[in-house]
């Protein structure tokens, strides 16, 4: 059974601390806590370009068909950005489509939010020296009783432990073309626009139709080696499909932030 909220102590409010990298901090997650699986419901769980990548190849779909099974797209109202969000169960408690009874059936490949949590993280870049820093902070939920623990770990170890570094890589690359989009075209994105940033961030697999003639990339200057690793590798691809939004929409390619390892091809 997946406990009900109420089951939970509920007292407070949620508080978001901030927290320094190599400060520690206890919390334990694992099947044995009496709110397991609660925070797999009443989802509200945006989805990154990367995250898609690595669900759409966990289940063995194209990113066409992900999207059309289990994700909801939407429009923000101020940006004009296509949103991709995970579509919730029709349920009252409006569980994950991935949450079972034993936890979560894609942990592996399970998207950014959910690896950091109880984590958040937000990046500022200096306008100057174009540095980016990063933040913590815990979100200290009053349902989530990881915390009820004396397992403590440093920041740096928990995010070292959920392999979140690869996401960050590429969510950075993300936020940096919002931050262009910001830029270079403030207010909400034109339809044409709009469909382009959807094509090649989100549909992946039909950006890499296109992709194939090497006059849509002409403006990335790529070696037609290059080109045709891009047939088969989805990272090689996505880092192409975030320079060629940047450049083909903003007139500029994002720049990599912290970094992080490769992902998988
Ligand atoms: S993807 Fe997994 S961890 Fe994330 S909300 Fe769904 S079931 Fe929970
Ligand atoms: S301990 Fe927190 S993160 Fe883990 S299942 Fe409970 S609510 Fe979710």
């Amino acid at each position: 059974m997946i406990p009900s909220k109420t089951d939970a102590p509920s007292a407070g409010e949620p508080r978001l601390e901030p927290i320094g990298i190599h400060q520690r901090f206890r919390f334990s997650c694992h099947p044995g806590v009496p709110c397991f699986n609660l925070c797999c419901r009443d989802l509200n769980q945006f989805l990154y370009p990367y995250d898609i990548l690595r669900l759409r190849r966990r289940l063995g779909l194209t990113s066409g068909e992900f999207l059309s099974a289990y994700t909801r797209q939407h429009v923000g109202p101020e940006t004009g950005l296509p949103v991709v969000s995970l579509r919730p169960a029709s349920s009252d408690h409006r569980e994950c489509p991935f949450v079972t009874e034993a936890g979560c059936a894609v942990y592996e490949d399970r998207p950014a939010s959910c690896r950091t949590y109880p984590l958040a993280r937000a990046v500022s870049r200096n306008r100057e020296t174009g540095r980016v820093t990063e933040h913590w902070a815990v979100l200290r939920e009053p349902h989530c009783r990881g915390f009820e623990t004396d397992n403590a770990q440093t920041v740096a170890e928990f995010i070292s432990d959920q392999e979140t570094a690869v996401y960050n890589r590429y969510n950075d690359l993300l936020l940096d073309i919002l931050r262009l989009k910001n830029q270079k075209m403030p207010g909400p994105l034109p339809l044409r626009e709009r469909h382009i940033f959807h094509l090649a961030l989100y549909d992946l697999d039909a950006f890499r139709q296109k992709a194939t003639d090497a006059a849509t990339l002409r403006d990335l200057h790529l070696p037609p080696e290059r080109i045709e690793r891009l047939q088969t590798e989805d990272i090689a691809l996505l880092e192409v499909a975030h320079r060629w939004v940047g450049r083909v929409l903003f007139g500029k390619e994002p720049v990599l932030g912290i970094g992080g390892a490769d992902g998988v091809d």
